[in-house]
Order: C-alpha cells, then structure tokens, then sequence
C-alpha cells in the first residue's frame, strides 16, 4: 500500500501519519510536495505520481525513490541526471488500459521496457495503470487480469522479476478486497480510501474508516434576513454565474468567509439545516433557515477530496492538527502503531 499524500500537499506531519499506519511508502504528484515531505526529515520512499517534467529531473532524481512514466525521453533525462549524481533512479512504467489519461498504449510497452532496461541510471522496477481518474474506467477483474498478463509480458522479455505490479488507486479497492489472493497486483496508491474513507467511485463509506478526518472550519462575516425583491435588473449576460438563487423570495442569508480561491464551494457538505445559495472568489453566501448564525461564530463544513486538496494548498487556510502525536523522524516504513490518528 502505497499512500497518496497530494490532497494533503505532502503536509509532513500527516504523512508521518499514513507511514506510522504502516504503509509501505508515500507518492505524490508534485516534487514540491515531495520536497517538502524531505525537508521535514521524512526518509521512507517517495514516488512521483505524475510524470515528471524533464527540466525537473535533477530535483526528482535527488528526492524521489521512484517515478511513474510514461516517456523515453523523460526517462532519459532521469537517467542522465542519475548518472550525473551516482544514482539509480527506480522507474515505474505506467500503461493505459482505457482512462485516457498517463499511460503508454499497451502495443508500446515492451518496446518501451526494453528500452528503460538498457538504460544505465535507471531501473525498470514495476508498471502501473490508472482508471476512473479522466475517463472513469473501473478496474474491473478484466482490466486487473490485463494489466497482470502485461506485467508478465514485461517479465519475460526484459528477463526480471518486476517488484511492483501497481493496480490504481482508490477506486481499486472493492477488487482488491474481492481478489486478495491469486494475483500478481501488488500494489495500490491510495489516497482518497485513506484520508476521507471513502470510495470515489460509489462516494460511500468504506468499511471501519473514517469519514470525518478533516474539516473546513470558517467564520460567519454576515447574518442578515435579504428580502426577495431587491435583486434588481438581470446580470448582464456573460458574467460568470455564481450563484444559484432559488426564485426571488425573503431569505435568512449568512456569508462565510471562504471562496472559490480557497477551495472547491461544490464539494463542501453543510451542517443541517444549511444549504449554498452561491459563492465567489472569497465569500459563500448559505441559507440558514432561520438558524442563529452570529457574526464571529463558526461552521464546520465537511470537504470532498478536491475541496480538502485546495484548502490545503491555499496559504489563507490554517492546518490545525489534532490528536498530535510526537515526531518520530526515525518511524520506519511498515511499523505498525495501535492509535493511528490523522489529525
Ligand atoms: C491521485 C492519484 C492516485 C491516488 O488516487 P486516490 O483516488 O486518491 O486514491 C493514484 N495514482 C495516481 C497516478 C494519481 O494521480
């Protein structure tokens, strides 16, 4: 189990969680992130989800264990910078088997493992596949058996064992649950099952996890009654719409002092008796059905993974941990602690 940390912009401290839980190594999609999981002192292995761009190569080769790809050329340039530093740089090969989205074209992929083999500075150590992130293609048994069949495909010719046979990411759970034995998949990058508990395909809880790991906690900046019959001349058109105002009628309105700049306003899940009435750059306008909402108060909104990947990458959102637990820069990969809490 690999954890995927980018919805949490490689926040150090939840990372040092989800390696205390036991996984076997962190990814992330951006070397930023992965920067400044290093920064913190985290010293487990690190793979770049994304395929690298070339010019970053030499900060890839210094931070991450691994990188997922998809071109020759940018593998090349990882080699070459290996070399250059005196590494071998472990390459995960990614294959597209129908999301359309990082993949190299099955017909392609033994060329393109013999190729990344001969290479010095590099090491073929797996491939991987994606589904339902663009095109919403499940992984079902028929897209885990091809991917298998191909990793055995790769085995033969290139004439070594692959360590990682990586089949997807959260959605792959459910098949992985169902097929736990018999299978030469070994691995998942799962980021969504693990932060939020949930299934991104189904959007249900998964079994015995959490759904409630994070919350958006943000002030109340107005809290006035709004009568129906102010609303004027229509918008001219062309002007972004907003707002989804339900007819023009008297309404307990409050504004929350968030925006589209912080995170997702769609993916937010509101506290009873709460609903959106629209959002702009820095402020959500909620209907509070009469609810006392006093200036200065709080309301805790609950963030899908979009919305929780924006917060925690906008610098006017504070992180507020909990259940801290002390640092332990020297927690090795695969220790197991009882009292897991993420924040
Ligand atoms: C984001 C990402 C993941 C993790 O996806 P989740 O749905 O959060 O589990 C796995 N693999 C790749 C290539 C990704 O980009």
């Amino acid at each position: 189990m690999t954890a995927v940390t980018k919805a949490v912009c490689g926040h150090p401290e939840i990372s040092q969680a989800l390696l205390g839980g036991g996984v076997s190594g962190l990814a992330d999609a951006r070397i930023e992130n992965v920067e400044r999981m290093r920064q913190a002192g985290i010293r487990a292995p690190i793979a770049l989800l994304r395929p690298p761009t070339p010019s970053q190569a030499s900060r890839v080769v210094e931070h991450c264990t691994t990188s997922y790809n998809t071109e020759l050329d940018t593998i090349d340039t990882l080699a070459r910078a290996a070399q250059r530093m005196g590494r071998v740089h472990d390459v995960i090969l990614m294959v597209e088997l129908g999301d359309m989205r990082e993949g190299i074209l099955p017909v392609d992929l033994l060329r393109a493992a013999r190729a990344v083999v001969k290479m010095p500075g590099v090491a073929l150590t797996g491939i991987g596949a994606n589904f339902a992130c663009l095109g919403g293609i499940a992984p079902t048994a028929e897209k885990m058996t091809e991917l298998a069949a191909l990793a055995a495909e790769v085995e033969r010719v290139c004439g070594q064992e692959l360590r990682t046979v990586s089949g997807g990411n959260s959605t792959s759970l459910p098949w992985a649950f169902s097929h736990a034995q018999a299978t030469p998949i070994n691995n998942l990058r799962l980021g969504e099952a693990i932060l939020l508990g949930i299934n991104p395909l189904s959007g249900c809880q998964i079994d015995g996890m959490f759904t409630d790991a994070f919350s958006l906690v943000v002030d109340v900046i107005e809290s006035k009654i709004k009568p129906g019959d102010l609303t004027g001349s229509k918008k001219p058109t062309g002007m972004p719409i907003n707002a989804v105002f339900s007819g023009h009628r008297r309404a307990w309105q409050a504004i929350l002092a968030i925006g589209n700049q912080d995170t997702d306003l769609g993916g937010l899940t509101f506290p009873e008796g709460l609903s959106s009435l629209g959002g702009t750059s820095d402020q959500l306008v909620v209907e509070t059905s009469g609810l006392d909402l006093p200036i200065g108060s709080e309301v805790v909104l609950k963030p899908d993974y979009n919305a929780l990947m924006r917060a925690m990458n906008a610098p006017g959102v504070a992180k507020v941990l909990h259940n801290r637990r002390p640092w332990a820069s020297d927690a090795r990969v695969g220790r197991r602690r009882p009292d897991l809490v993420l924040v």
